[in-house]
Protein backbone atom coordinates (compact mmCIF):
# COMPACT_ATOMS: atom_id res chain seq x y z
CA UNK A 1 0.00 0.00 0.00
CA UNK A 2 1.00 4.20 -0.90
CA UNK A 3 2.16 5.95 2.19
CA UNK A 4 -0.51 7.45 4.17
CA UNK A 5 0.01 10.88 3.35
CA UNK A 6 -1.68 14.08 4.50
CA UNK A 7 -1.76 17.85 4.03
CA UNK A 8 -2.63 20.41 6.63
CA UNK A 9 -3.52 23.93 6.81
CA UNK A 10 -1.21 26.21 7.94
CA UNK A 11 -2.18 27.08 11.48
CA UNK A 12 -1.76 23.36 12.37
CA UNK A 13 1.74 23.41 10.73
CA UNK A 14 2.80 26.22 12.70
CA UNK A 15 1.09 24.36 15.73
CA UNK A 16 2.92 21.14 14.65
CA UNK A 17 6.15 22.88 14.35
CA UNK A 18 6.00 24.37 17.49
CA UNK A 19 5.62 20.92 19.22
CA UNK A 20 1.94 20.79 19.58
CA UNK A 21 0.99 16.94 19.40
CA UNK A 22 -2.37 16.53 17.89
CA UNK A 23 -3.21 17.41 14.12
CA UNK A 24 -7.62 17.54 14.80
CA UNK A 25 -9.81 16.06 11.48
CA UNK A 26 -10.55 19.89 10.53
CA UNK A 27 -6.81 20.95 9.99
CA UNK A 28 -6.70 18.18 7.16
CA UNK A 29 -6.44 19.85 3.51
CA UNK A 30 -5.87 16.47 1.80
CA UNK A 31 -5.30 12.75 2.31
CA UNK A 32 -4.19 10.72 -0.66
CA UNK A 33 -6.40 7.67 0.34
CA UNK A 34 -8.75 6.12 3.69
CA UNK A 35 -6.40 5.44 6.78
CA UNK A 36 -6.29 2.42 9.18
CA UNK A 37 -6.72 2.50 12.68
CA UNK A 38 -2.41 3.11 13.99
CA UNK A 39 -1.32 3.30 10.86
CA UNK A 40 1.88 6.05 10.43
CA UNK A 41 0.76 8.94 8.29
CA UNK A 42 3.15 11.17 6.73
CA UNK A 43 2.26 14.82 7.24
CA UNK A 44 3.93 17.33 4.55
CA UNK A 45 4.03 21.33 4.50
CA UNK A 46 3.26 23.96 2.17
CA UNK A 47 6.45 23.27 0.20
CA UNK A 48 6.05 19.91 -0.20
CA UNK A 49 8.50 18.58 2.65
CA UNK A 50 8.33 16.34 4.96
CA UNK A 51 6.88 17.80 8.23
CA UNK A 52 6.31 15.06 10.68
CA UNK A 53 5.12 11.47 11.11
CA UNK A 54 1.76 10.48 13.33
CA UNK A 55 -0.14 7.66 14.79
CA UNK A 56 -3.22 7.68 12.32
CA UNK A 57 -6.99 6.96 13.86
CA UNK A 58 -9.83 7.83 11.73
CA UNK A 59 -12.29 7.57 14.16
CA UNK A 60 -11.19 10.35 15.70
CA UNK A 61 -11.56 14.10 16.08
CA UNK A 62 -7.57 14.03 16.79
CA UNK A 63 -6.73 12.46 13.53
CA UNK A 64 -2.97 12.09 14.28
CA UNK A 65 -1.03 12.19 16.97
CA UNK A 66 2.48 13.23 16.15
CA UNK A 67 5.13 10.92 17.00
CA UNK A 68 8.06 12.99 15.40
CA UNK A 69 8.81 16.18 13.43
CA UNK A 70 11.66 17.59 11.98
CA UNK A 71 14.11 15.69 9.62
CA UNK A 72 12.26 12.91 7.71
CA UNK A 73 12.88 9.19 9.95
CA UNK A 74 11.62 5.67 9.95
CA UNK A 75 9.63 4.37 13.08
CA UNK A 76 10.46 1.08 12.93
CA UNK A 77 11.28 -1.42 16.14
CA UNK A 78 14.90 0.27 16.84
CA UNK A 79 12.84 3.97 17.05
CA UNK A 80 10.33 3.00 19.34
CA UNK A 81 12.62 1.34 21.86
CA UNK A 82 14.65 4.37 22.13
CA UNK A 83 11.29 6.40 22.78
CA UNK A 84 11.06 3.70 25.74
CA UNK A 85 14.63 3.87 27.00
CA UNK A 86 14.17 7.69 27.20
CA UNK A 87 11.34 7.41 29.20
CA UNK A 88 12.94 4.90 31.42
CA UNK A 89 16.05 7.37 31.84
CA UNK A 90 13.69 10.16 32.81
CA UNK A 91 12.63 8.39 35.41
CA UNK A 92 15.59 6.27 36.57
CA UNK A 93 16.52 8.43 39.49
CA UNK A 94 13.35 9.79 40.73
CA UNK A 95 12.69 6.61 42.94
CA UNK A 96 14.10 4.41 45.20
CA UNK A 97 12.96 0.28 46.22
CA UNK A 98 10.31 1.56 48.99
CA UNK A 99 8.45 3.33 45.35
CA UNK A 100 7.31 0.45 43.50
CA UNK A 101 4.58 2.16 42.24
CA UNK A 102 4.92 4.76 39.42
CA UNK A 103 4.15 6.14 36.16
CA UNK A 104 6.88 4.97 33.61
CA UNK A 105 4.60 6.39 30.42
CA UNK A 106 2.37 9.40 30.62
CA UNK A 107 1.62 9.90 27.08
CA UNK A 108 2.23 12.39 24.56
CA UNK A 109 4.56 14.24 26.84
CA UNK A 110 6.78 11.33 27.01
CA UNK A 111 6.42 11.05 22.63
CA UNK A 112 4.16 8.16 23.22
CA UNK A 113 0.72 9.72 22.48
CA UNK A 114 -2.74 8.85 23.98
CA UNK A 115 -0.83 5.58 25.82
CA UNK A 116 -0.19 5.18 29.41
CA UNK A 117 1.97 2.90 31.14
CA UNK A 118 2.24 2.56 34.79
CA UNK A 119 4.69 0.48 37.23
CA UNK A 120 2.62 -1.65 40.50
CA UNK A 121 5.94 -4.09 41.23
CA UNK A 122 6.03 -6.47 38.49
CA UNK A 123 2.78 -6.08 37.13
CA UNK A 124 2.14 -3.23 34.47
CA UNK A 125 -0.80 -1.47 33.26
CA UNK A 126 -1.07 -0.33 30.09
CA UNK A 127 -4.06 1.72 29.23
CA UNK A 128 -4.27 3.48 25.47
CA UNK A 129 -6.77 6.66 24.98
CA UNK A 130 -6.84 5.78 20.90
CA UNK A 131 -7.72 2.54 18.93
CA UNK A 132 -4.65 3.55 16.92
CA UNK A 133 -2.24 1.36 19.95
CA UNK A 134 -5.11 -1.38 19.55
CA UNK A 135 -3.31 -3.06 15.92
CA UNK A 136 0.26 -2.85 17.48
CA UNK A 137 -0.39 -4.32 21.07
CA UNK A 138 1.52 -7.43 20.93
CA UNK A 139 4.51 -5.42 19.22
CA UNK A 140 4.15 -2.57 22.49
CA UNK A 141 3.68 -5.45 24.98
CA UNK A 142 7.50 -6.99 23.60
CA UNK A 143 8.84 -4.13 23.36
CA UNK A 144 7.85 -3.21 27.07
CA UNK A 145 9.07 -6.64 28.08
CA UNK A 146 12.13 -6.35 26.49
CA UNK A 147 13.16 -2.50 27.42
CA UNK A 148 12.55 -2.81 31.08
CA UNK A 149 14.73 -5.93 30.96
CA UNK A 150 17.54 -4.59 29.88
CA UNK A 151 17.55 -2.63 33.16
CA UNK A 152 17.88 -4.84 35.54
CA UNK A 153 17.38 -2.36 38.52
CA UNK A 154 14.16 -2.06 37.55
CA UNK A 155 12.73 -5.06 38.61
CA UNK A 156 11.32 -7.75 35.98
CA UNK A 157 8.12 -7.95 34.46
CA UNK A 158 6.03 -10.52 35.69
CA UNK A 159 2.94 -9.42 33.94
CA UNK A 160 1.22 -6.75 31.68
CA UNK A 161 -2.32 -5.47 31.96
CA UNK A 162 -4.58 -3.67 28.98
CA UNK A 163 -6.97 -0.87 30.18
CA UNK A 164 -8.85 0.84 27.93
CA UNK A 165 -10.95 4.36 28.17
CA UNK A 166 -14.41 3.91 27.48
CA UNK A 167 -14.88 5.36 24.05
CA UNK A 168 -12.50 3.13 22.51
CA UNK A 169 -13.74 -0.32 24.20
CA UNK A 170 -16.48 -1.45 21.78
CA UNK A 171 -14.14 -1.29 18.24
CA UNK A 172 -11.44 -2.62 20.59
CA UNK A 173 -13.93 -5.74 20.85
CA UNK A 174 -15.31 -5.61 17.69
CA UNK A 175 -12.65 -5.11 15.66
CA UNK A 176 -9.47 -6.49 17.49
CA UNK A 177 -11.19 -8.61 19.82
CA UNK A 178 -9.53 -6.62 23.04
CA UNK A 179 -11.00 -5.97 26.42
CA UNK A 180 -10.61 -3.92 29.23
CA UNK A 181 -8.61 -5.59 32.16
CA UNK A 182 -7.22 -8.25 29.53
CA UNK A 183 -3.97 -9.80 30.33
CA UNK A 184 -1.91 -8.92 27.53
CA UNK A 185 1.59 -11.30 29.09
CA UNK A 186 1.98 -12.91 31.86
CA UNK A 187 -0.26 -14.85 34.66
CA UNK A 188 -4.09 -14.38 35.56
CA UNK A 189 -4.18 -11.82 38.45
CA UNK A 190 -6.73 -12.55 41.27
CA UNK A 191 -6.21 -10.55 43.91
CA UNK A 192 -5.64 -6.71 44.38
CA UNK A 193 -1.83 -6.02 43.95
CA UNK A 194 -0.33 -4.71 46.69
CA UNK A 195 2.23 -2.04 45.99
CA UNK A 196 4.52 0.23 48.11
CA UNK A 197 4.75 4.01 47.73
CA UNK A 198 7.46 6.37 49.57
CA UNK A 199 7.05 2.95 52.13
CA UNK A 200 3.51 3.30 52.58
CA UNK A 201 1.89 0.01 51.58
CA UNK A 202 -1.46 0.26 48.77
CA UNK A 203 -3.78 -1.77 47.29
CA UNK A 204 -4.69 -1.02 43.92
CA UNK A 205 -7.89 -2.73 41.78
CA UNK A 206 -6.00 -2.91 38.38
CA UNK A 207 -8.61 -4.28 36.62
CA UNK A 208 -11.43 -2.42 37.22
CA UNK A 209 -10.27 0.82 38.58
CA UNK A 210 -10.32 4.51 37.81
CA UNK A 211 -7.17 5.63 35.38
CA UNK A 212 -5.35 2.42 36.43
CA UNK A 213 -6.27 1.85 39.49
CA UNK A 214 -4.54 4.85 41.44
CA UNK A 215 -3.62 8.18 41.67
CA UNK A 216 0.25 8.23 41.30
CA UNK A 217 -0.27 12.07 40.47
CA UNK A 218 -0.62 13.26 43.57
CA UNK A 219 2.59 11.77 45.53
CA UNK A 220 4.03 14.74 45.80
CA UNK A 221 1.26 16.57 47.26
CA UNK A 222 0.95 13.13 49.40
CA UNK A 223 4.75 13.52 50.41
CA UNK A 224 3.90 17.18 51.52
CA UNK A 225 0.86 16.22 53.34
CA UNK A 226 2.92 14.20 55.40
CA UNK A 227 5.78 16.79 56.52
CA UNK A 228 2.94 19.24 57.49
CA UNK A 229 0.42 16.90 59.61
CA UNK A 230 2.32 16.18 62.54
CA UNK A 231 0.25 16.64 65.81
CA UNK A 232 -2.96 18.18 63.47
CA UNK A 233 -6.09 16.57 63.13
CA UNK A 234 -7.13 16.22 59.48
CA UNK A 235 -9.94 15.87 57.37
CA UNK A 236 -9.25 13.95 53.83
CA UNK A 237 -12.48 15.22 51.47
CA UNK A 238 -12.65 12.87 49.01
CA UNK A 239 -10.41 10.64 50.27
CA UNK A 240 -10.53 7.73 47.80
CA UNK A 241 -8.02 5.46 48.50
CA UNK A 242 -7.20 7.28 51.52
CA UNK A 243 -3.44 8.14 50.32
CA UNK A 244 -3.70 11.83 51.74
CA UNK A 245 -4.42 10.17 55.52
CA UNK A 246 -1.54 7.51 55.24
CA UNK A 247 0.73 10.40 54.96
CA UNK A 248 -0.74 12.16 57.09
CA UNK A 249 -0.65 9.46 60.01
CA UNK A 250 2.73 8.46 59.34
CA UNK A 251 3.70 12.10 59.99
CA UNK A 252 2.28 12.35 63.25
CA UNK A 253 -1.33 13.54 62.76
CA UNK A 254 -3.66 12.82 65.92
CA UNK A 255 -6.38 12.02 63.69
CA UNK A 256 -7.45 11.73 60.09
CA UNK A 257 -11.14 11.34 58.71
CA UNK A 258 -11.29 10.46 55.55
CA UNK A 259 -14.37 11.94 53.61
CA UNK A 260 -15.96 10.29 50.40
CA UNK A 261 -19.08 9.70 48.98
CA UNK A 262 -18.78 6.45 47.96
CA UNK A 263 -18.63 2.94 50.17
CA UNK A 264 -16.27 1.21 48.09
CA UNK A 265 -13.45 4.41 48.54
CA UNK A 266 -14.16 4.11 52.06
CA UNK A 267 -13.81 0.49 52.15
CA UNK A 268 -10.57 0.84 50.37
CA UNK A 269 -9.24 3.57 52.67
CA UNK A 270 -9.85 0.94 55.59
CA UNK A 271 -7.67 -1.60 54.14
CA UNK A 272 -4.90 0.23 53.18
CA UNK A 273 -4.77 2.07 56.46
CA UNK A 274 -4.79 -1.50 57.97
CA UNK A 275 -1.94 -2.45 55.72
CA UNK A 276 -0.09 0.37 57.56
CA UNK A 277 -0.70 -0.55 60.66
CA UNK A 278 3.25 -1.86 61.55
CA UNK A 279 3.65 1.56 60.98
CA UNK A 280 3.73 3.13 64.97
CA UNK A 281 2.50 6.85 64.00
CA UNK A 282 0.01 4.81 61.63
CA UNK A 283 -0.92 2.55 64.89
CA UNK A 284 -1.66 5.65 67.06
CA UNK A 285 -3.44 7.57 64.51
CA UNK A 286 -7.40 7.56 64.91
CA UNK A 287 -9.21 6.56 61.77
CA UNK A 288 -12.35 8.01 61.25
CA UNK A 289 -14.65 7.68 58.01
CA UNK A 290 -17.59 10.07 57.12
CA UNK A 291 -19.78 8.66 53.89
CA UNK A 292 -21.80 11.63 52.46
CA UNK A 293 -21.55 14.75 49.81
CA UNK A 294 -18.45 16.74 50.52
CA UNK A 295 -20.34 20.03 49.52
CA UNK A 296 -23.31 19.05 51.86
CA UNK A 297 -21.20 17.47 55.11
CA UNK A 298 -19.19 21.06 55.05
CA UNK A 299 -22.13 22.69 54.38
CA UNK A 300 -24.56 21.33 57.49
CA UNK A 301 -21.31 20.18 60.33
CA UNK A 302 -20.89 23.77 61.40
CA UNK A 303 -19.42 22.70 64.67
CA UNK A 304 -16.41 20.22 63.09
CA UNK A 305 -12.86 22.22 63.18
CA UNK A 306 -9.55 20.69 61.63
CA UNK A 307 -6.06 21.44 61.79
CA UNK A 308 -5.78 20.21 57.88
CA UNK A 309 -8.33 19.87 55.62
CA UNK A 310 -7.30 18.10 52.11
CA UNK A 311 -9.70 18.82 49.01
CA UNK A 312 -8.91 17.28 46.44
CA UNK A 313 -12.44 16.57 44.24
CA UNK A 314 -12.82 14.67 40.87
CA UNK A 315 -12.32 16.57 37.84
CA UNK A 316 -15.18 20.22 38.60
CA UNK A 317 -14.95 20.54 34.33
CA UNK A 318 -15.63 17.62 32.36
CA UNK A 319 -15.81 19.66 28.89
CA UNK A 320 -14.86 23.32 28.24
CA UNK A 321 -18.25 24.57 28.43
CA UNK A 322 -18.22 24.03 31.93
CA UNK A 323 -15.19 25.56 33.36
CA UNK A 324 -17.10 28.99 34.92
CA UNK A 325 -19.07 26.94 36.77
CA UNK A 326 -16.61 24.65 37.99
CA UNK A 327 -14.33 27.96 39.22
CA UNK A 328 -17.32 28.88 41.15
CA UNK A 329 -17.45 25.58 42.49
CA UNK A 330 -13.58 25.20 43.49
CA UNK A 331 -14.20 28.85 44.94
CA UNK A 332 -17.17 27.37 47.48
CA UNK A 333 -16.11 24.32 48.26
CA UNK A 334 -12.76 26.32 49.31
CA UNK A 335 -15.05 28.81 51.61
CA UNK A 336 -16.54 25.90 53.36
CA UNK A 337 -13.43 24.32 53.60
CA UNK A 338 -11.87 27.34 55.53
CA UNK A 339 -15.14 27.64 57.51
CA UNK A 340 -14.11 24.03 59.26
CA UNK A 341 -10.07 24.99 59.53
CA UNK A 342 -8.63 25.82 63.51
CA UNK A 343 -6.64 28.68 63.99
CA UNK A 344 -3.11 28.06 62.18
CA UNK A 345 -5.14 25.54 60.48
CA UNK A 346 -3.92 24.46 56.64
CA UNK A 347 -5.80 23.93 53.42
CA UNK A 348 -5.03 22.29 50.96
CA UNK A 349 -6.73 22.74 47.69
CA UNK A 350 -6.59 20.51 44.71
CA UNK A 351 -7.77 20.45 41.00
CA UNK A 352 -7.43 17.88 38.24
CA UNK A 353 -9.82 19.47 36.02
CA UNK A 354 -7.35 20.22 32.63
CA UNK A 355 -10.08 23.13 31.72
CA UNK A 356 -9.04 25.54 34.58
CA UNK A 357 -5.66 26.67 34.36
CA UNK A 358 -3.93 26.92 37.41
CA UNK A 359 -3.79 30.96 37.60
CA UNK A 360 -7.65 30.39 37.40
CA UNK A 361 -7.89 27.83 40.06
CA UNK A 362 -5.34 29.75 42.68
CA UNK A 363 -7.20 32.71 42.81
CA UNK A 364 -10.61 30.95 43.20
CA UNK A 365 -9.03 29.50 45.91
CA UNK A 366 -7.39 32.94 47.18
CA UNK A 367 -10.53 35.13 46.73
CA UNK A 368 -12.31 32.41 49.12
CA UNK A 369 -9.69 32.84 51.60
CA UNK A 370 -9.97 36.64 51.23
CA UNK A 371 -13.59 36.73 51.71
CA UNK A 372 -13.39 34.49 55.38
CA UNK A 373 -11.88 37.38 56.76
CA UNK A 374 -9.04 35.33 58.23
CA UNK A 375 -5.54 36.68 58.44
CA UNK A 376 -3.43 33.76 56.01
CA UNK A 377 -0.43 32.94 54.29
CA UNK A 378 0.43 31.22 50.76
CA UNK A 379 2.71 28.86 51.53
CA UNK A 380 3.15 27.31 48.23
CA UNK A 381 1.40 26.04 44.60
CA UNK A 382 2.14 22.80 43.30
CA UNK A 383 1.79 21.25 39.49
CA UNK A 384 2.88 17.86 38.03
CA UNK A 385 4.78 15.26 39.76
CA UNK A 386 8.05 14.50 37.83
CA UNK A 387 7.07 11.40 36.55
CA UNK A 388 3.89 13.12 34.98
CA UNK A 389 5.33 15.13 32.46
CA UNK A 390 3.28 17.67 30.86
CA UNK A 391 4.53 18.94 27.55
CA UNK A 392 1.96 21.05 26.33
CA UNK A 393 -1.48 23.01 27.89
CA UNK A 394 -4.16 20.20 27.53
CA UNK A 395 -1.63 17.83 29.63
CA UNK A 396 -1.71 20.06 32.49
CA UNK A 397 -4.35 19.62 34.44
CA UNK A 398 -3.33 19.12 38.08
CA UNK A 399 -2.65 21.73 40.46
CA UNK A 400 -2.62 22.36 44.25
CA UNK A 401 -2.50 25.16 46.32
CA UNK A 402 -1.50 25.36 50.32
CA UNK A 403 -2.46 28.31 52.60
CA UNK A 404 -1.93 28.52 56.34
CA UNK A 405 -4.71 30.56 58.52
N1 LIG B 1 -7.83 12.35 46.80
C1 LIG B 1 -7.79 11.09 46.08
C2 LIG B 1 -8.38 11.18 44.71
C3 LIG B 1 -9.79 11.67 44.68
S1 LIG B 1 -10.72 10.93 43.42
C4 LIG B 1 -6.37 10.56 46.04
O1 LIG B 1 -5.45 11.16 46.60
O2 LIG B 1 -6.16 9.50 45.45
C5 LIG B 1 -12.29 11.52 43.72
C6 LIG B 1 -13.02 10.87 44.87
O3 LIG B 1 -14.12 11.73 45.17
C7 LIG B 1 -13.64 9.50 44.58
O4 LIG B 1 -13.27 8.60 45.60
C8 LIG B 1 -15.16 9.73 44.61
O5 LIG B 1 -15.87 8.66 45.19
C9 LIG B 1 -15.26 10.95 45.48
N2 LIG B 1 -16.42 11.82 45.25
C10 LIG B 1 -16.96 12.22 44.08
N3 LIG B 1 -17.95 13.12 44.29
C11 LIG B 1 -18.00 13.31 45.63
C12 LIG B 1 -18.80 14.13 46.48
N4 LIG B 1 -19.72 14.95 45.98
N5 LIG B 1 -18.58 14.08 47.80
C13 LIG B 1 -17.64 13.26 48.32
N6 LIG B 1 -16.86 12.48 47.58
C14 LIG B 1 -17.03 12.49 46.24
Amino acid sequence: MTRLKLRITAAAERSVRSGHPWLFSESILEQNREGQPGEIAIVYDKKDKFLAAGLFDPDSPIRARILHVGRPTNIDDAWWSSRLESAIARRRSLFDDQTTGFRWINGESDGWPGLVLDRYGGTLVLKVYTAAWLPRLQEISGLIREGIGRAPKLGSVERIILRLSRNIQSTASRRWHRSDGEILHGPPLDEPIVFSETGLQFEADVLRGQKTGFFFDQRENRRKVGALAKGRSVLNAFSFTGGFSLYAARGGAVSVADLDISTHALEGGRRNFELNRCIPEVNKCRRTEIKADAFEWLKSNETERFDLIILDPPSLAKRESERNRAIQAYARLASAGIAHLEPDGILVACSCSAHVSSEEFFDAVRGAASKSRRKFHEMETTGHAPDHPATFKEAEYLKGIYLRF
